[in-house]
């Protein structure tokens, strides 16, 4: 038959393994944040995708002008080209009118093109950019899904733990196992501890002799470390 004494030491075994489980989930939370570096590359990405969106946009507004202004020409140019006009002034006032255009279409060509060009040579420097997103974002994700794997395994392993706790604990002294818990936040996750060569084996301070060797008490007498106060089991 167990002492009480002997009972909480297996208990503390047990809230040792559970108290290392619940730092090592911690910081396989704190492994998977995503990483700065990724962070500012899809920031990056993200400033750079809309510089490229805008001049496609700029493109594309420069060449809905080109063709306005190719219809207004031919429109002109068929007024022109059909004879209807005979007063050499509004011929004269026509052509002048189509050079403009044709001017203004220019223009309107030049920006679409200078839209392009741009487009193409940012292009250069973002679509590497692009790709070495996808590649970081594809490492951490697997790093992720192995960590969350990692944590489902010890979220059982916790709760087999708690089961196994809950059990030990209601077959024990109360007042035992209040003493314990108090001291267990207190000292550091270490609530009861072994002697050996008449030390404590939490503190290592040499304990007095009437303590190494008194006997083994009953069940609400507990030996404690003079020094620093944890329970002591006599094996
Ligand atoms: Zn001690």
């Amino acid at each position: 038959m167990a002492t009480d004494i002997e009972k909480l030491f297996d208990l503390q075994q047990i809230d040792l393994k559970r108290l290392h489980i619940v730092k090592r989930v911690k910081k396989s939370l704190v492994s998977v944040r995503e990483p700065i570096d990724l962070v500012r590359l899809r920031e990056s990405v993200g400033s750079m995708s809309e510089e490229q969106e805008s001049l496609k946009e700029n493109q594309a507004l420069a060449e809905s002008q080109v063709k306005v202004v190719k219809e207004k020409i031919a429109a002109n140019q068929d007024l022109l080209n059909s004879g209807r006009l005979t007063d050499p002034k509004d011929i004269a006032a026509l052509q002048s009118q189509i050079a403009e255009l044709e001017i203004t279409k220019s223009t309107y060509e030049e920006r679409a093109l200078a839209a392009l060009l741009e487009f193409e040579d940012k292009n250069k420097q973002y679509q590497p950019l692009v790709e070495r997103l996808e590649e970081r974002t594809g490492e951490w994700e697997e790093l992720r899904r192995c960590a969350r794997e990692e944590q489902e395994g010890m979220a059982a392993e916790l709760k087999k733990l708690n089961r196994e706790r809950s059990v030990r604990a209601s077959d024990m002294n109360k007042d035992a196992l209040q003493i314990y818990e108090e001291l267990l936040k207190r000292k550091n996750g270490i609530a009861v501890t072994t002697i050996t060569n008449s030390s404590c084996d939490a503190c290592f301070m040499s304990l007095p002799t009437s303590v190494a060797t008194a006997p083994r008490n009953g069940s609400s007498n507990y030996l404690h470390c003079p020094s620093c106060g944890r329970m002591l089991l006599q094996r």
